[in-house]
């Protein structure tokens, strides 16, 4: 506003001029100042940020409708007396603020916790900033105040999706991982030839799966009157006693019997037996082609949690696995016999003699150590089957394989060459010690008494042939050969009687 212009005396029209002139100015001004203070007004009060000014004495002189929305005190409330706004959690940050604005700083997006007028805590953002008057002292401070609930919200629902992602991704490693472990098992048991092999595949790969559980394996043998344990892990199965299918549950219902409290849950009879019913365990037959072959116990370690279902389930499929494994290895075991034995008698057939006789000439080479091969022939076996028939030739055929086993030592092998002749294949033997045994057995098989249709058939006699590795051959065909020619001169020399293969180095 310019100033008043000094008036010349006697010119009182041009006063009142300058008067006016001045009052004029003061409606514009004023005017100007209204408009612009209603204008701050709007502006304040359309803020979606709650805005709230405090004096140096915090008195709140600005509270706009985003304020009174925010907390739930009217303008009115807040104007009238101090509110607490802070929650007691938040004073020692408050008062640490307050200390920050008094130096003249600025503090922007401060994410915290305030009180409502309903007692309730809202997060929020609050930006705050000194207010200075002209002369650059602080007289007060300005905050506005953002509602940051729903971002909170957001936030904890992220981190809640975030734990619950973890948890599934946990538990999903752990799947992968005890699956890999589950492949690596089914895969060791398949290179395995023989059930032990498999057990201690089984023992291993378990004790990886359920770590820190103890457990067992159970078989089921041929007679089908017992559970034999066969290996226990994690000190698993300290009871060495077999015991019946009706002392298992699982076993007698054909399917997994799990007890997760032992004060109430149904007791095996093998558990208690074993002094051992204070851990939760689970049981699970092992079933292949509806028999079943076994048992899979795991038992909790002491204070440790009962199973899951999930963990029931996992140990369901392995028990699926080691049944079907140990049905395969039954089997094999089967063909393996068939392959290699003859039907009748029960003795190795000949293709067996043949690779083991090999076998034994080489390492009976290596440690040069004698091999004796005995063959031996019924004597007038056609006369008997004319005599008795053919099925009693049999009869006697398949008793003569189970007498040959009784005159052979564990190292010693029987086998039916062919027809009615037979090989005992004798490593470390001598040629005197072969004698020796051919001419018991010549003789023992007197006694062979053989009962058919209620007839007891007539004996019969043996003639033998003996050769020994490597007096008489340096091959086992060689032998084989000689203990042949030998045998025939049995026959020849009247039947019933040992020969003994010529030594080459003397015969002429
Ligand atoms: P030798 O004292 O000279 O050995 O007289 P042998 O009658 O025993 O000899 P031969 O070789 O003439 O006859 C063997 C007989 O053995 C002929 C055959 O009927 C009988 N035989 C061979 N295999 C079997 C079999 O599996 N079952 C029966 N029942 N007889 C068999
Ligand atoms: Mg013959
Ligand atoms: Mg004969």
């Amino acid at each position: 506003m310019p100033a008043p212009q000094a008036m010349p005396p006697g010119e009182p029209g041009e006063l009142g001029r300058a008067f006016n002139r001045m009052a004029d100015e003061i409606e514009r001004t004023s005017k100007a100042l209204r408009e612009h203070s209603l204008k701050f007004e709007t502006i304040i009060q359309s803020s979606p940020l709650a805005m709230i000014q405090l004096d140096s004495h915090k008195q709140v002189t600005i509270w706009n409708r985003a304020a009174e929305r925010l907390f739930g005190w009217s303008e009115a409330e807040a104007l009238a007396h101090p509110l607490q706004t802070v929650p007691p959690e938040k004073q020692a940050e408050h008062s640490a603020i307050l200390v920050a604005l008094a130096r003249g700083e600025t503090l922007s997006n401060l994410a915290t916790q305030r009180l409502r007028k309903d007692g309730s805590l809202v997060h929020v953002s609050a930006s705050m900033s000194p207010i200075r008057d002209i002369t650059g002292a602080i007289t007060g401070y300005t905050a506005f105040i953002a509602d940051n609930s729903h971002i909170k919200k957001a936030e904890d629902e992220l981190l809640a999706a975030n734990d619950r992602l973890s948890l599934s991704v946990a538990t999903l490693e752990q799947r992968t991982g005890e699956l890999t472990l589950l492949g690596e098992m089914g895969n060791l048991l398949q290179a395995c030839t023989t059930p032990p092999e498999a057990h201690h595949v089984i023992a291993q790969a378990i004790a990886k799966i359920f770590p820190g559980m103890a457990g067992a394996l159970y078989e089921i043998p041929p007679s089908r009157d017992r559970i034999e344990p066969v290996i226990g892990w994690n000190d698993g199965d300290t009871r060495a006693e077999a015991f019946t299918m009706d002392e298992c549950w699982a076993l007698r219902r054909g399917c997994a019997h799990r007890v997760d409290d032992c004060a109430t849950g149904l007791i095996c009879g093998h558990v208690a037996a074993a002094g051992d019913a204070a851990r939760p365990y689970l049981c699970v037959p092992l079933i292949a082609q509806g028999e079943a072959l076994g048992l899979l116990h795991l038992r909790c370690a002491p204070g440790a949690p009962a199973l899951s279902q999930e963990n029931q389930r996992l140990a369901e499929t392995i028990a699926e696995q080691i049944a079907m494994a140990l049905s395969n290895l039954k089997l094999r075991e089967a063909l393996r016999q068939q392959s290699i034995r003859d039907a009748l008698t029960g003795l190795f057939n000949r293709r067996y003699m043949d690779a083991t006789l090999s076998r034994e000439i080489e390492r009976a080479r290596r440690h040069q150590a004698p091999v004796a091969v005995l063959m031996l022939d019924i004597d007038l076996f056609k006369h008997f089957n004319d005599t008795y028939g053919h099925r009693a030739g049999d009869l006697l055929l398949t008793a003569l394989g189970q007498f040959l086993k009784t005159q052979i030592r564990l190292d010693d092998i029987a086998c039916r060459y062919g027809g009615e002749e037979f090989t005992l294949i004798l490593p470390g033997a001598s040629q005197e010690l072969a004698q020796q045994r051919a001419e018991e057995v010549r003789a023992n098989v007197h006694a062979l008494a053989v009962d058919f249709a209620g007839q007891r058939l007539g004996r019969v006699t043996l003639s033998l042939g003996v050769a020994v590795f490597p007096v008489h051959g340096a091959s086992g065909q060689a032998v084989l050969d000689a203990a042949d020619a030998a045998l025939y001169r049995a026959k020849e020399n009247g039947r019933d009687r040992v020969e003994i293969a010529v030594d080459p180095a003397t015969s002429g």
